[in-house]
């Protein structure tokens, strides 16, 4: 059996954005803010931090692996592909690097509070000859995905009810940015298709913004990509150990997964634009209504200050 890497390929598309048509505002907004581990890598040794990432990476698989359907296969499903290999897709977890170490770059509108990337996994196909035909498999597997968030002076940061920030001059006003009942609708773009998502639980922050709710808003896109994401990866995957093809079609592994190529690939781009189609159309809804509670929390306890203190 011959365990061979061969054709790197990767689905590039570009980081999707996200921009609201017609609310009052423009969504999630920045400066580059560097990923803690990147400035660690700053510091010391590539070596260590790669061993920091795949610690850190192993924890979000497991963290994320308790309610997901992605990760469980159909029982008639081989839990191995022909070659021996076991699954990638099955615990693929969110990386801030692509299968060829670069950072996953991240682009963030000057207008947006935050943006999280959903770039189409990296990924590289093995073959091995099994009696007398080739098969195939996923060799490695990287979803990148990674997020920016201006920094906290973007706006106004209010991070409680009892921040000095908060007094009988601003209240108002910052209730008005923070309460989250704004309406507007986000043009979505992924995989090249036009999504149009109506948002009625959005909050305008003008003037005022909560800085940690936007850093939890990007981490809720992550998290809802990679799980859609990993259930389509799981399906490509198993369609691509049931390829096969011939021996007699191809001399090597490398020419056995360069012949299979198109097709292996399909199954890959396939799995991408299926996640665009169950992710993308409520991509900003999803998030903002899964947000909303803490952003009425925040307001009602500022206005539950303002009577305290006898501001109205
Ligand atoms: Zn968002």
């Amino acid at each position: 059996m011959t365990k061979t890497t061969a054709l790197r390929t990767s689905i590039d598309k570009a980081s999707s954005r996200s921009r609201m048509l017609n609310g009052q505002s423009k969504p999630q907004h920045g400066a580059t803010s560097v990923h803690p581990l990147l400035r660690l890598q700053q510091c010391i040794g590539n070596r260590a931090v790669a061993r920091l990432i795949q610690a850190q990476l192993t924890d979000v698989v497991q963290q994320e692996r308790g309610g997901i359907k992605g990760v469980q296969r159909k029982d008639d499903a081989p839990a191995k592909s022909s070659c021996g290999s076991t699954s990638l897709a099955g615990t693929v977890g969110p990386s801030d690097k692509r299968l060829n170490g670069s950072v996953a770059s991240v682009d963030l509108d000057a207008k947006a509070f935050g943006n999280t990337s959903k770039l189409g996994a990296d990924f590289r196909f093995g073959a091995c000859k099994v009696d007398k035909n080739w098969r195939f498999y996923l060799d490695a597997l990287v979803a990148p995905i990674a997020s920016r968030v201006q920094p906290e002076t973007f706006k106004i940061n209010v991070p409680n009810a009892s921040d000095s920030i908060v007094t009988k001059e601003s209240y108002p006003d910052i209730v008005n940015d923070l309460r989250p009942t704004a309406s507007g609708t986000f043009s979505i773009s992924c995989g090249g298709n036009k999504f149009d998502d109506k948002v009625t639980t959005y909050s305008r922050r003008k003037k005022y913004w909560n800085y940690q709710f936007v850093v939890d808003h990007e981490a809720s896109h992550r998290k809802h990509w990679m799980e859609m994401y990993r259930n389509e990866l799981v399906n490509a995957e198993s369609n691509i150990w049931a390829h096969s093809l011939p021996a007699s079609e191809a001399s090597d592994a490398v020419g056995a997964v360069a012949k299979a190529n198109a097709t292996l690939t399909k199954h890959m781009t396939d799995a991408y634009q299926n996640t665009c189609k169950t992710y993308a159309p409520k991509q900003e809804s999803r998030e903002y209504d899964d947000g909303a509670p803490q952003y009425q929390k925040l307001v009602d306890d500022i206005e539950a200050r303002a009577r305290k203190e006898k501001w109205k």
